[in-house]
């Protein structure tokens, strides 16, 4: 996409003084994501939480390690994908994102989606999976039902394969629920994420907020 980098930083701007809903009374940094701007592969999680808000980076605290050990022992590079949140500010308490939050955050994502062009689209827990799945018109049941299936989808105009897997976070706690997620990344994602190439790995187009 020419331009990509112009777009990227105007969207970064306006997330940064975004007041759209309540989140921005209590936010320390806003946590737009990063990565690669060209990107194949996208997680998307559900919003920044204590340590995010604090360094403005997405999945750092102790669900990212979770995430970035799995991105690295399954040969993707945490540096190869694109990382971000349906909220790009942290509800307080980490409490569920609300309705009219998500709404009101939701063009970012979309945004996110039309500058990346992503081939591959990974919602980490069920509140990614809930948004994503409807955008691709893809009626989401559960994630037990649903986690570590490729879906096709079209987001944006754009085709991907569409794949939900549990949040890192959950999995944190749940033995079970971790399982599945090692699984997910080993036997799905993970092949998915490295056939559709990474980005040019660490570029200049990195980390740009
Ligand atoms: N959980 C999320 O969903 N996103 C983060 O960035 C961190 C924890």
């Amino acid at each position: 996409m020419a331009g990509r980098l112009e777009e990227y930083r105007r969207l970064v701007e306006e997330i940064k003084s975004c007041r759209r809903c309540e989140l921005h009374r209590y936010r320390r940094n806003p946590v737009p994501g990063e990565g690669p701007l060209d990107a194949r592969g996208m997680l998307v999680g559900e919003a920044p939480g204590k340590v995010e808000d604090e360094t403005g980076r997405p999945f750092v605290g102790a669900a990212g390690r979770l995430l970035t050990r799995l991105l690295e022992e399954t040969g993707v590079g945490r540096g190869n994908v694109y990382i971000t949140n349906v909220l790009k500010c942290r509800p307080p308490g980490n409490r569920d994102p609300r309705p009219e939050e998500v709404e009101a955050c939701s063009p970012y994502l979309r945004r996110q989606i039309r500058i990346i062009e992503p081939r591959v689209v990974v919602c980490l827990g069920r509140h990614s999976a809930r948004l994503l799945f409807s955008w691709a018109g893809i009626r989401w049941r559960s994630m037990s039902s649903m986690h570590g299936r490729v879906y096709d989808a079209v987001l944006e105009g754009l085709r991907v394969k569409l794949v939900a897997t549990y949040h890192p976070a959950a999995a944190l706690y749940n033995p079970r629920l971790r399982d599945s997620l090692e699984r997910d990344f080993r036997e799905v994602i993970a092949p998915l994420l490295r056939g559709a190439g990474g980005g040019a790995g660490r570029t200049l187009l990195d980390f740009m907020h």
